[in-house]
């Protein structure tokens, strides 16, 4: 079995893990409250979708 001839360094590590990150799922600003939702739905915090259809409560 292949093992590694030298650890890897820190900088290495790092450098390889540059395109690990954490992908948000379109995130967008609510029109009506201002709060971050998920875009292309209701509002959860307000329950508004396009302004000011009120969906909910
Ligand atoms: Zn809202």
């Amino acid at each position: 079995m292949a093992v590694p001839k030298r650890r890897t360094s820190t900088t290495r590590k790092n450098k390889r893990r540059t395109h690990f990150k954490l992908a948000v799922p379109g995130m967008v600003k609510c029109d009506n409250c201002g709060e971050y939702k998920l875009a292309h739905r209701v509002c959860p915090s307000c329950g508004s979708y396009k302004g000011e259809e009120v969906v909910e409560k």
